[in-house]
């Protein structure tokens, strides 16, 4: 632990801080008391795992597919603690779950991403833990409603859990090549801003779902100063019984750690303070010329609202419109821009052009 570093956040009794983030990992599901004992032995020996994960229920999208050993799991996770002294955490999903996990001393509990969608759940859950603090941590809803994540943590803390954490695991989306959820990091952003104080973890595996995805995504989570990470990993990825294409093994994940760069928030020298403060300065400046620009770009359309309006001619023209955006894609281009940036923002400015002229349109046609 970097005991110059005063950012350290305390989730239980882990010690969170820039340069240490909390590593969470294990497999996907508990399939056997060996594969437990295992697995947790070979994580235990990069000295960088702080707490072993493993599903004992789970839930799954269809029916037929592996639902988890059960409680008996648990008994696996004791023993494999009382022998090598590694704490673990399970999902819950119901107070039923609850209260196995909590008999058999889990050390931190984790609500999954199809449970939070559900304030019934939650309710249930955060009920049947009134009167104990064990830590939480609690994964984002499948879908990108961020009410539902904040709410989440709002019944636990009623109920009396302080320990609480986010999980960012990605979204659901009709598209989210080329990963299996959306990461959708402006969530994540949002919840730092509307709860500080809650550590936020990302989950590169459910982000990814293919396992050569795993290791970029983990530190592009280090980049934006996430708090740590929940990795899937099994002995023998390709035979698990949930989620084999996105599982790395633990010899992959201590390479993954071994290569991660974290970057020290804290600690930021003077020196690289100040220059972020003058790179920042510079687009100050940018943006409010870009802000100029566009209130005059909108006083133009404003003019052409009207002439067309006077001369019943229509508002949108697809050819222009395309003509447009081809133009400003190729300019965008030739310079190094992304265009699909150039694209997106251009969409943006016609849909607010072109309400800004239906506008004059129906202003014009009730005068008449
Ligand atoms: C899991 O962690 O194995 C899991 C089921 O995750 P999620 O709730 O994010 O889908
Ligand atoms: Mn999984």
């Amino acid at each position: 632990m970097d005991s110059s570093n005063k950012n350290i956040r305390k989730w239980g009794h882990w010690e969170i801080s820039a340069s240490k983030p909390l590593i969470i990992a294990g497999p996907c599901s508990a399939e056997s008391e060996q594969q437990v004992l295992e697995t947790a032995i070979k994580l235990k020996s990069s000295g960088k795992i702080n707490i072993f994960r493993s599903g004992i229920w789970k839930p799954r999208t269809r029916p037929g597919q592996f639902e988890g050993v059960g409680h008996i799991g648990l008994e696996w996770l004791q023993n494999m603690r009382s022998e090598i002294g590694m704490p673990f955490t399970v999902e819950i999903a119901n107070a039923k779950h609850v209260e196995h996990a909590l008999r058999a001393s889990a050390d931190a509990l984790w609500i999954g991403a199809r449970t939070t969608v559900n304030p019934f759940y939650v309710q249930e859950i955060a009920e049947a833990l009134k009167g104990t603090n064990i830590p939480i941590l609690v994964k984002n809803p499948i879908h990108a409603d961020i009410g539902l994540w904040v709410g989440a943590f709002e019944r636990l803390n009623k109920s009396g859990i302080s320990s609480l954490a986010g999980v960012h695991r990605g979204f659901f989306a009709s598209n989210s090549a080329p990963y299996r959820n959306d990461p959708k990091w402006e969530i994540s952003f949002d919840l730092r801003r509307l709860a500080p104080e809650i550590p936020i973890l990302c989950d590169p595996s459910h982000i990814a779902g293919k396992r050569g995805l795993v290791e970029q995504i983990a530190q592009v989570a280090m980049d934006l100063q996430m708090d740590g990470l929940m990795i899937e990993v099994h002995q023998s990825p390709k035979h698990a019984l949930s989620d084999p294409d996105q599982q790395i093994t633990p010899l992959e994940l201590h390479s993954l750690l071994e290569h991660l760069e974290i970057k020290s928030k804290s600690v930021t020298p003077l020196e690289l303070q100040e220059l972020i403060s003058e790179q920042r300065v510079m687009l100050d400046e940018l943006d409010v010329k870009v802000v100029e620009l566009l209130e005059k770009r909108m006083k133009i359309v404003d003019e052409l609202g009207h002439i067309k309006a006077n001369n019943s001619a229509s508002i949108f023209q697809m050819e222009r419109w395309f003509d447009l955006l081809k133009q400003r894609g190729d300019q965008a281009n030739d310079l190094g821009l992304n265009q699909e940036f150039i694209k997106d923002l251009f969409q943006i400015i016609h849909k607010y052009s072109v309400e800004h002229q239906t506008k004059i349109y129906q202003t014009l046609r009730r005068q008449e």
